[in-house]
């Protein structure tokens, strides 16, 4: 799949690297066609340069809206090289292969960002450059599309190391790289005209992805909002198939997002799980020898946060769960099936939704996080950090029970999905505090051994659940105060990245109360 170049269309609006890249092609021998300026910018430097308008037999005309929209410049790029009727037809027409092209695109962002006038940005729109692009990227299995002056040093390296020549892989890397600078292109000019016409209706918002569902509002009743799938066929409240129950509002979609990710973290092989959310936030994780248990038990976790709560589960939801689930008033349950016992029960709480995914998410899956900030958005890998017990580092003198390991590791799964500062009280496989959200980790903390306190006045328990529990926390204790904080509220042990620069006082504090205390040397923060 080693193809070479002889011929190469260069066609740029900046001209950096535009010189060096050109001779280097030259030296090897490539023939280089080219557009008025950038033409210009070779002859001046001593290069031989053919004009586009010399093979078309057509001048740039329009200001220049019209240059290489031709087919001797579409047939060259797009001809299947091992196909007869494309080189059949490519001989009778006098169209010669393009084997590289290179371009970059009128400078239509740079254009809008310097205050332009409408009428220079729509100038600067590129429309023959975008053509060329995605007719070379199409055609990757035999031409090379370069978009980005910083590709031009990998280019010929490649050619260096393969004899002038290009391997399929590196063609289609770009490829893929040519298809997102002409999807974000298209997505720069609609965002500016959206802005210049004053409509800003989510629905015809450019963002990557397919309109879903054009949802009732927003976050609130004011904000207008829409549903976006990427086109993954994941498992998810994107792909999961809706039964019954009135439509997924915004808040209930991203909810319902935060507990089926959250659920998936206990696999059904290792028994039932149930996590209740509220406000993007666990109010309650348990497992349990039944669904209907785990239900219980973390609905247990926080009787009156649960109330109007959103559901997941890792099992087929069976009857006497959904019964005991019918209680009370929950927007929406979402789970990989329901059996018919169970689809029945629900089907007399019309508002209910129950939702049914094909299996549970991944974790452990890659994938993108987009945050929007005023002006930008910040783009991050996916938080798909796992660890196991073999991860843990053991800092105290007394090292964890094997009940209170299994405990921490769950803790900590719990604590990745809860918003910073987290910390999350466990007992037997059940939270039975959770602090979430607090500018101080010791807020969080105290919020923390509080719920649990009030979870013992629910429950009518003699004591507070936190006396033998055991604690995470999503990113290291600065001070000693939040994990005396939880000393004092009576857990036993604690997991914690670790790698504070007060780690030893912080271990000093643990030993001293008799704590047993992992480091696991990953940090869970979630904004
Ligand atoms: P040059 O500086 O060579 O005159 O122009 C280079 C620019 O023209 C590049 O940004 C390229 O994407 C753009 N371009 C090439 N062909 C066409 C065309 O047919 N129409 C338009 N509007 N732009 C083109």
């Amino acid at each position: 799949d080693l193809h070479p170049i002889r011929r190469a269309l260069l066609s740029v609006s900046d001209k950096t690297g535009l010189i060096e890249l050109a001779q280097a092609l030259a030296a090897r021998g490539v023939e280089l066609l080219s557009t008025g300026g950038t033409a210009k910018a070779m002859r001046d430097a001593g290069l031989a340069v053919k004009d586009v308008s010399e093979v078309t037999g057509f001048p740039e005309m329009m200001d220049g809206r019209v240059k290489t929209l031709h087919p001797v410049v579409h047939g060259g790029l797009l001809a299947l090289r091992d196909n007869d009727a494309h080189m059949a037809a490519a001989t009778a027409h006098g169209i010669k292969e393009i084997d590289l092209l290179v371009v970059n695109l009128y400078p239509f962002e740079e254009t809008v960002a310097k205050g332009a006038d409408y009428d220079t940005c729509i100038e600067n729109i590129d429309i023959g450059g975008p053509a060329m692009i995605r007719a070379a990227a199409k055609n990757h299995r035999f031409v090379n599309v370069v978009v980005d002056v910083e590709d031009y040093a990998p280019l010929l390296a490649e050619l260096d190391a393969n004899d002038g020549q290009t391997s399929y892989a590196f063609r289609q890397r770009l490829a893929q790289t040519a298809y997102a600078r002409t999807g974000a292109y298209d997505a720069a000019v609609s965002s500016w005209m959206a802005d210049a016409i004053g409509d800003a209706a989510p629905r015809r918002r450019v963002v990557a992805g397919k309109l879903a569902q054009t949802l009732r509002y927003g976050e609130n009743p004011h904000q207008k909002a829409a549903f976006y799938t990427d086109g993954s066929a994941r498992p998810g409240v994107a792909t999961a198939q809706q039964l019954q129950g009135k439509e997924l509002s915004y808040n209930n979609i991203n909810d319902t997002d935060a507990a089926f990710e959250l659920v998936s973290e206990f696999l059904p092989a290792d028994g039932p799980a149930c996590a209740i959310i509220k406000h993007a936030n666990p109010c309650g994780v348990a497992r349990g020898t039944s669904l209907k248990e785990a239900y219980m038990r973390a609905f247990d976790c926080d009787r009156t946060s649960a109330f109007g709560g959103i559901i997941a589960l890792n099992n087929i939801l069976d009857a006497e769960t959904a019964e005991e689930i019918a209680k009370i008033f929950t927007e929406v349950v979402i789970a990989p099936g329901a059996d018919q016992g169970a689809r029945d029960i629900f089907a007399a709480k019309k508002n209910l939704r129950l939702l049914i995914t094909p299996g549970l998410a991944n974790p452990a899956a890659g994938g993108m996080a987009y945050k929007q900030v005023s002006g930008g958005m910040l783009v991050q890998d996916k938080d798909n950090g796992r660890i196991g017990a073999d991860d843990l580092k053991v800092v105290t003198r007394r090292a964890p029970s094997d009940q209170e390991l299994a405990d921490l590791l769950f803790a900590w799964k719990v604590a990745k999905h809860v918003k910073s500062n987290a910390i999350v009280y466990v007992k037997d496989g059940a939270t039975v505090g959770v602090g979430a959200g607090q500018m101080s980790r010791v807020d969080s903390s105290t919020i923390a051994a509080l719920k649990a306190r009030r979870m013992a006045g629910e429950l009518g328990l003699p004591d507070t659940p936190a006396k033998g529990s055991v604690v995470a926390s999503d990113a290291f204790f600065p001070f000693a105060d939040g994990l005396l904080a939880a000393a004092e509220a009576g857990a036993t042990a604690i997991i914690q990245p670790g790698g504070s620069m007060r780690d030893d006082e912080v271990i000093a504090a643990a030993d001293e109360a008799g704590l047993a205390m992992v480091f696991t040397g990953m940090r869970h923060f979630r904004h």
